[in-house]
């Protein structure tokens, strides 16, 4: 229907790219956040789209300078290092995103929890590093996001004990897209594809066209699980096939258990369709954790929210409002 020409975006998602009608639109991707940010924007004077296109840079380089937990300086790696001695002075943005965080933790019943890095920090992907059974143990506890207490009228911060870590990684992402899109709307841009790693929004349509955005396959990199035209939404995947090591024929990956310390094994990949990529990017990775059940429960709860799951067989589970992709 779209004579579709589709080509790999980043790892998790395809798009229909360039066509001669589309020759106007400015498209930049650059690694920032550790991940592939990529940004397309189209305004019928193309200064305006470029202007555009350098600011949602600058955004996601703002954001990664104050969020990256690899980063020491970072406001985030600063309040990881002193918090436990006592309450300390914490900016605005920092809170508010933590303190949706919490709302992310309470819906979830607590499957989505940014203090998982009491144990996460332990892991190193790339290099194949994992704690051991002990190290776990003994770090356990320290998961909870009831031992962050944010004071959002003093400002300050403060962990209620010693090993609390915390890290945004499940919902950063979709926030600085959705903070990349509010300024492109600010200067009078209407149509933009804005994504970093596996969270993308979209805003407006291709000119006429929906966008058509494709689920990868989680084992075959190659394959599409599933095509959806879309206009004005985010779309957020986390899979097992990101950040991992197998050792004994275990998957190690970057999504945890807050209440074991270890990856989820029921799926191998979700994504979620919704109104904003905050939201998004904190219910892909909520669902991961919950699994395909309580996942897919909590997603047709919710208005305005829809889920595709892949299990751990491979097979395909949609939420109530995508039945009809079956
Ligand atoms: P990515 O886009 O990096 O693949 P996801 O949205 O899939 O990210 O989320 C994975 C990230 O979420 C991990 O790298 C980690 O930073 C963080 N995370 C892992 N487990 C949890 C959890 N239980 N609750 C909140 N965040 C988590
Ligand atoms: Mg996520």
């Amino acid at each position: 229907m779209w004579q579709p020409l589709l080509a790999l975006f980043t790892c998790f998602v395809l798009s229909v790219i360039d066509t001669p009608a589309l020759a106007d639109w400015v498209r930049i991707e650059e690694a920032v956040m550790g991940t592939r940010v990529s940004a397309e924007v189209w305004h019928e004077d193309k200064a305006t789209a470029e202007a555009g296109v350098a600011a949602v840079f600058d955004e996601m380089r703002r954001i990664d300078a104050l969020m990256s937990p690899y980063k020491p300086e970072s406001e985030l790696s600063r309040i990881n290092a002193n918090a436990a001695k006592g309450a300390m002075p914490i900016g605005d943005e920092l809170a508010e995103l933590i303190a949706r965080s919490f709302e992310f933790s309470e819906l979830t019943g607590g499957a989505f929890d940014i203090t998982f890095a009491s144990v996460g920090h332990m892991y190193n992907y790339r290099e194949g590093v994992k704690p051991d059974e002990q190290a776990i143990d003994e770090a356990l506890p320290a998961i909870n996001y009831h031992h962050v207490i944010l004071d959002r009228e003093a400002g300050t911060i403060r962990f209620a004990r010693e090993g609390v870590k915390i890290d945004l990684g499940g919902i950063a992402k979709g926030y600085a897209v959705e903070r990349a899109i509010a300024l492109l709307r600010e200067r009078g841009i209407g149509h933009a594809y804005v994504s970093a790693g596996g969270d993308s929004r979209i805003l407006g349509d291709r000119l006429g066209r929906p966008w058509v955005i494709g689920v990868r396959h989680p084992r075959q990199r190659e394959k599409i699980v599933a095509k959806i035209p879309l206009q004005d939404e985010a779309l957020s995947t986390s899979g097992d096939y990101e950040r991992y090591f197998e050792e004994d024929g275990v998957r190690y990956h970057h999504i945890l258990d807050p209440g074991t310390g270890k990856s989820v094994g029921e799926v191998r990949s979700v994504t979620i369709l919704g109104p904003d990529a905050t939201s998004t990017d904190a219910l892909s990775t909520s669902v991961f954790v919950l699994g395909v059940e309580k996942g897919i429960t909590l997603i047709n709860r919710l208005d305005g929210f829809e889920a595709i799951v892949v299990d751990r067989e491979g097979r395909l589970h949609y939420s109530s409002g995508l039945e009809q992709l079956r």
